[in-house]
């Protein structure tokens, strides 16, 4: 259980980031703070993942370097907290349905859960496992990402569960065309990463030599 969760009180708002954060780079910062500010969220809680079901676990650093970072880069946000509810799940990894559920419970059902996501991640959520369930427990945000459409964002959730359109808002963000897959790419070539992740994730990479390209 993590020590820095939000004591329940009635009324409140919260945010779930989820993400893999392999690693945490300004892209998923700036749409939090964002969001925290447009839906003046009590907290957002980062968590994240175990070993996510879609990516081979090989491929995915290990989740306590990966929950590092993330306290690395929110300790200066008094309104940030980080959740090791994915990374200690005894099975590996957890669905979002059961950390909004454990949430769900921890709040008592009743603050308001908002479920953070980018374009990307909002469009696949059908193929995500009980997403009816999800769609009554929680509101999503879509926020946008560069190289990214939710133009068929209506029309694909719509035709399937039309009632989960009114749990969905979608935020413009300022645009931020950084991901992890870029930053593991950039440490591998041995280019700069400053300015796309906190100095103090950046400083984590270099010390602990993650993302360095293997010598084969
Ligand atoms: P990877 O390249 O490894 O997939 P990522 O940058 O997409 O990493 P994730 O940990 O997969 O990061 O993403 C967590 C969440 O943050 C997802 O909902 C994703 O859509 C969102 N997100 C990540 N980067 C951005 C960005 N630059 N702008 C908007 N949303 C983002
Ligand atoms: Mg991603």
């Amino acid at each position: 259980m993590t020590l820095q969760l939000p004591k329940f009180r009635d009324g409140m708002s919260i945010g779930i980031m989820g993400g893999t954060f392999d690693p945490i780079h300004l892209g998923h910062l700036v749409i939090a703070e964002e969001v925290r500010h447009q839906f003046k969220l009590d907290k957002v809680i980062f968590v994240p993942t175990g070993y996510p079901p879609h990516k081979k676990a090989s491929n995915v650093t290990h989740p306590e370097h990966r929950y590092l970072m993330t306290v690395l880069a929110t300790i200066n946000n008094p309104h940030f907290v980080v959740s090791r509810v994915e990374i200690d799940n005894a099975k590996g990894f957890t669905y979002t349905i059961d950390t909004v559920r454990f949430f769900h419970n921890y709040f008592q059902g009743k603050a308001k859960i908002y479920f953070i996501t980018g374009a990307d991640a909002i469009m696949e959520i059908l193929t995500w496992k009980d997403y009816a369930e999800l769609f009554s427990i929680c509101y999503f945000i879509a926020a946008t990402r560069p190289g990214y459409s939710l133009n068929n964002l209506n029309k694909t959730i719509g035709s399937v569960c039309p009632q989960a359109l009114e749990r969905i808002q979608v935020l413009e963000i300022p645009a931020m065309q950084i991901s992890s897959t870029l930053i593991r790419q950039r440490v591998a070539d041995g280019k700069p990463i400053k300015y796309l992740t906190p100095d103090s994730v950046a400083d984590y990479i270099m010390k602990n030599g993650l993302y360095r390209r293997r010598e084969v």
